[in-house]
């Protein structure tokens, strides 16, 4: 039943040549103190594309170093604000100019189409970089208001080295989200790509180099999570560390930075959100961002609208709605046009995905349609819808992070606020409805760090993002980010006349 535009049997050559698998220290491409690689993969296939350095506990020592090293004595730290701004600003219109071959080499290793690669991840990083070069030189700090003779002030000052781990969802847009705060407010920082995908990350930071980034400012360590991400975590030398991945390896980053030197911790974390449609909801438009808010990137992303909550008067029409659009989404080569859905990242996540169809299937839900891998070659999943879906059933309650989406009933306001609030998790929320005030009343009422109101995934700059409960510690994006990374200093100053 689903379309097969691509011939999976022969992946299209991606017009990109790999340049950088070593790590980026100081300024310089190295190889691993261990002299150890590690193979990058093609989603697609499976295939090998490159072996990669694989950075451990001695490389993340090395790489701290250069960072306190920019962090102490500059240029970085140094510089005015207004030329830290030209620096992110070059980078961004870099940025620009490598478009097409920073998105192939994202499509190549991530397996997300080639398409929003260079449409949407590629350009949201321009976006981004601009957007926190607008903040470097409006970071202000206050004259406060003291009882006694005195003067008193604050100065928001940057933390100093800052480790940042970042998933393999969104390589581009992590990289982003971190990079851009902390080098806006002055850090220097040590981040760990993903090991499922270090390719773009080693591109993006050579092209800041070429921007003007000194040295040390940031380094690049690829490798993986229990070797290259604790020895970050549990740096006595790192201020400060931010994570963006699991619920699980979340409260094990900040067991590891409470045991080392009580860095302060930030953490984007999974989410199953509740995607709501309420019975006056335009239900062909809801249909589509349903449909979308769930297998948007492979159904890969902590925020997918993974509960798709619907009232009981347009529950059966919705279902078949639903069901029919996932029938028509075409699976195929994400570098082909036309294609909608690509390859799961590995054989981890194609596994598990396929072990939570099953669990649906065994508790008695609904197979709409799919249910099985697609094709034979590569970690493709057939998109597939589940209806009857229950809250105690394993699928609605973990994150399958793949296109699976489950289809639940209810009856009135009052229960969908405590079915959707009955979750460990607390990231972002959906809500379909032409009434002002149900909308007004689900906003309130729902314990999740965004609600989208007749829309889903608007992730601009300026938009702060981040979890309620186990879904995270912090926002990202927006003014909030910058204060993850800045410290405040009061300055108070004993006043000769104080009768002036
Ligand atoms: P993960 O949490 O294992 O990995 C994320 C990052 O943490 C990677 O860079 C990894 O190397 C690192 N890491 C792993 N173990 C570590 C450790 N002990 N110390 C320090 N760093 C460590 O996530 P994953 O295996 O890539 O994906 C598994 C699940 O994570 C997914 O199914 C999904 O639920 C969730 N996830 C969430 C997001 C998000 O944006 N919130 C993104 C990707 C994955």
């Amino acid at each position: 039943r689903f379309s097969t535009v691509a011939a999976l049997d022969e992946p299209i050559t991606p017009p990109v040549c790999i340049n950088y698998t070593q790590l980026l220290i100081d300024g310089k491409f190295v190889d691993a103190a261990s002299g150890k690689t590690f193979p990058t993969l093609d989603p697609r296939t499976g295939d090998v594309i490159a072996n990669v350095a694989e950075g451990d506990v001695e490389d993340i020592n090395r790489a701290v170093s250069a960072a306190r090293k920019a962090f102490d004595e500059g240029p970085w730290t140094r510089m005015t604000a207004y030329e830290r701004s030209r620096v992110l600003l070059r980078f961004a219109d870099l940025v620009e100019k490598h478009n097409d071959e920073l998105a192939a080499l994202e499509t190549w290793n991530n397996g997300k189409l080639y398409q929003q690669a260079a449409n949407l991840d590629v350009p949201t990083l321009a976006r981004l970089f601009r957007y926190y070069a607008g903040w470097t030189d409006k970071i202000h700090g206050l004259t406060v208001p003291a009882d006694g003779p005195y003067h008193a002030q604050t100065l928001h000052e940057p933390i100093g080295v800052v480790g940042q781990i970042i998933p393999w969802n969104f390589p581009l847009i992590m990289f982003a989200w971190k990079v851009g705060p902390a080098l806006a407010t002055g850090n220097t920082v040590v981040l760990k790509s993903a090991e499922q995908t270090p390719l773009t990350a080693l591109f993006a930071a050579k092209l800041l180099h070429e921007a003007g980034l000194p040295p040390g400012a940031l380094n690049i360590v690829s490798g993986y999570g229990p070797t290259a991400g604790a020895a970050l975590a549990s740096h006595m030398d790192v201020d400060k560390i931010a994570f963006t991945g699991s619920t699980n390896t979340g409260k094990i980053v900040q067991e590891l930075a409470a045991k080392s030197n009580l860095k302060p911790v930030t953490l984007e974390l999974g989410g199953k959100s509740p995607f709501i449609v309420c019975e006056d909801a335009d239900i062909d438009t809801a249909v589509e961002q349903a449909h979308s808010a769930l297998f948007f990137n492979q159904g890969q992303c902590c925020a997918a609208g993974s509960r798709t909550f619907v009232h009981e008067s347009v529950y059966d029409e919705f279902v078949e709605k639903a069901k029919a659009r996932a029938q028509r989404r075409t699976v195929g080569d994400p570098f082909q046009k036309g294609i909608e859905q690509g390859p799961q990242i590995d054989s981890d996540q194609f596994e598990k995905v396929l072990r939570y169809i099953k669990s649906g299937i065994e508790s008695n839900a609904t197979l709409e349609c799919g249910g099985d891998k697609f094709g034979s070659k590569g970690y493709y999943i057939q998109p597939t819808v589940f209806s009857n879906v229950k809250d105690d059933m394993l699928i609605a309650q973990d994150e399958i992070f793949g296109p699976v989406q489950t289809i639940l009933k209810f009856k009135n306001l009052d229960e969908v606020i405590r079915r959707a609030n009955n979750t460990r998790y607390g990231l972002a929320a959906g809500v379909f409805t032409k009434n002002i005030d149900t909308a007004n009343m689900l906003s309130r009422a729902l314990k999740v760090g965004t609600v989208w109101v007749n829309c889903f995934y608007v992730f601009d700059a300026a938009i702060p993002f981040g979890g309620y409960k186990m879904s995270g510690i912090g926002r990202e994006k927006g003014l909030n980010s910058l204060h993850n990374y800045l410290q405040v200093k009061a300055v108070v100053t004993s006043l000769k006349n104080p009768t002036w």
